[in-house]
């Protein structure tokens, strides 16, 4: 935030900022940074498209005038599907109350909810969900009190999820989570296309999947490997110190856990997979239409 708003630096109330300070505040930037001239638009308003649109198809084609230049079908294309995710979103959180929470939690994610500590036999198969201000949203059910500063933590049960965080990090480590897929992140406008978990700052990321895989690093934040027999890719976000392997095997390092490429500076570890092998080796990360697998119930590792 401090490169992008260099008015910021000298700012000694910025400690006592809450997280919605700093959201408002970079929206209202971002409203001027990225204004359209005079000129875009008029052409936005004759092409029929609001502002609100026009924004989000930056994200597709980068300036308003590649935007307008693009055929109207193609912006129709993109516009249904962005609000077909959101309506489904809205469905999914309209039947999440307090009291179905749990649930729907639990059905969605196949996971167990309890806010209670849980019975000392079962105590290795919880995972710790400290609630995390960065991803609140007022109807994010994970999260739902973060908003408000409360903190509640909540430990939720998925066997799967265990047994992969002990494959990545090893049993020496309480199975942490600062996330989890689909939860609705407010950061994007859209859904969190993996799980999020802490084993400490330098980590050894460990490669959990069964088998052999070809790596790639489409960008520096991102570490892809490519599972051909299972037409799957799994990816792996923020190391530093990647592997120089090209292939790799169950159990090999690749890298340590940092926080590259993550605004908000806490080192953790983004695994997320996606069907197929040939497709583009960096969605998982920003197209947020939860087109990744949800990985509590993916049975590869
Ligand atoms: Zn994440």
């Amino acid at each position: 935030m401090i490169k992008i708003y260099p008015q910021l630096i000298n700012e000694e109330s910025l400690k006592n900022w809450t997280y919605a300070d700093c959201e408002n505040y970079i929206s209202a930037e971002n409203d001027k940074l990225f204004a359209p001239s005079a000129k875009e638009t008029d052409l936005i308003k004759e092409k029929g498209l609001t502002l609100d649109d026009t924004r989000y198809l930056l994200k597709y084609f980068g300036t308003y005038s590649n935007v307008l230049n693009q055929p109207n079908e193609e912006l129709i294309k993109i516009l249904t599907n962005h609000y077909k995710f959101k309506l489904d979103y809205l469905e999914y959180m309209n039947y999440v109350d307090d009291s179905t929470f749990d649930n729907a939690l639990s059905s969605l994610f196949n996971v167990k909810v309890s806010a209670a500590t849980p019975p000392a036999a079962y105590i290795d198969n919880y995972v710790i969900i400290p609630t995390f201000p960065y991803y609140a949203y007022p109807n994010d059910p994970v999260h739902k009190d973060a908003g408000t500063q409360n903190y509640y933590t909540y430990r939720y049960q998925s066997e799967k999820a265990v047994e992969l965080y002990r494959a990545i990090y090893g049993s020496g480590t309480t199975p942490t989570f600062t996330n989890i897929w689909g939860a609705y992140s407010s950061y994007s406008n859209g859904a969190h296309e993996g799980i999020d978990m802490v084993g400490g700052a330098g980590s050894t990321i460990k490669y959990p999947v069964n088998g052999s895989g070809t790596v790639k690093k489409p960008r520096s934040a991102i570490l892809v490997v490519q599972k051909t027999s299972a037409s799957k890719s799994f990816f792996f976000l923020h190391m530093t110190n990647r592997t120089t392997s090209s292939t790799v095997n169950t159990g090999d390092s690749l890298g340590k856990e940092g926080n590259i490429g993550n605004g908000d500076g806490g080192a953790h570890l983004h695994f997320a997979m996606e069907d197929g092998v040939t497709t583009s080796t960096h969605s998982a990360t920003n197209n947020h239409d939860l087109d990744s697998f949800n990985p509590y119930k993916y049975n590869v590792y």
